[in-house]
């Protein structure tokens, strides 16, 4: 998994900026009064200044994880690397390997004992080795490349670019920061959640006083 900012537009002077319009005022510098129009619009509920800021990241993660993103597809926006145009390289996501305890809707995660671990992690390197090696030779067989990733699994590495306005990614925070969340997509979110605060740390400062809900 990897995740790399693009390009990253705006900070907390444009939010404050976006609610200031509303009296026709426009400040050049951020100030304390900014900090606490910020504050107080977090506090309110209050999500359209958050949408004039705006960030593109670069993820590579396991065409599973990429299934949840493209979930948020209402505010965030994605191209991926299309496999019917080019090979799937060989790469692969390993997943943790936790066990799960107890039922549906009301389960922990728990280590693996190191040795049943160990095994887990053999059959699943092994299984991706295998669906790689059907793959080509279905390739060789002349098998078209979109009837050939047919065989490759959830855990093959994909490509993407995302992107949204701050609403968007807070939105995306939420849900995905949240322990419930699995955990590859929870170290993505944690490392979108870093690039924001370094950009607009009095917004991430105030989004966390007020408890990280979606705007
Ligand atoms: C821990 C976790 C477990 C999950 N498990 C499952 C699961 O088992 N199965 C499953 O299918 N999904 C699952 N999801 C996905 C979840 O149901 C949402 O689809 C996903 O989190 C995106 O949320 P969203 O709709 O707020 O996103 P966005 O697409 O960003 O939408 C934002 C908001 O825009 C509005 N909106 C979106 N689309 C429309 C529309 N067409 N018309 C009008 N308004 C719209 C809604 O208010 C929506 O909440 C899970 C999510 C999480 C975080």
């Amino acid at each position: 998994m990897s995740v790399e900012l693009i390009r990253f537009s705006g900070d907390d002077l444009d939010v404050v900026n976006a609610f200031r319009v509303s009296l026709n005022v426009e400040h050049d510098d951020f100030t304390e009064a900014d900090a606490g129009l910020i504050t107080r619009g977090m506090r309110d509920g209050h999500s359209s200044p958050w949408a004039q800021v705006w960030a593109k990241f670069r993820i590579s993660c396991s065409i599973g994880c990429a299934r949840q993103i493209a979930r948020h597809g209402h505010y965030l926006e994605l191209n991926e690397h299309s496999t019917r145009y080019s090979k799937m390289p060989e790469a692969f996501v390993v997943p943790p390997l936790k066990q799960q305890i107890g039922k549906s809707m009301d389960y922990a995660f728990v280590p693996l004992p190191t040795e049943i671990r160990q095994a887990a992690l053999a059959i699943i390197n092994e299984s991706y080795a295998s669906a790689y090696r059907d793959y080509n030779d279905l390739l060789n067989m002349g098998v078209s490349r979109e009837d050939a990733r047919s065989v490759l699994p959830l855990g093959t590495m994909t490509h993407l670019i995302v992107s949204s306005h701050m609403k968007g990614w807070l939105r995306f925070m939420a849900q995905r920061l949240d322990p419930h969340a699995q955990d590859e997509i929870r170290e993505i979110a944690n490392v979108i959640e870093e690039q924001f605060i370094a950009q607009t740390p009095v917004s991430m400062q105030a989004w966390t006083d007020f408890g990280r809900r979606a705007l």
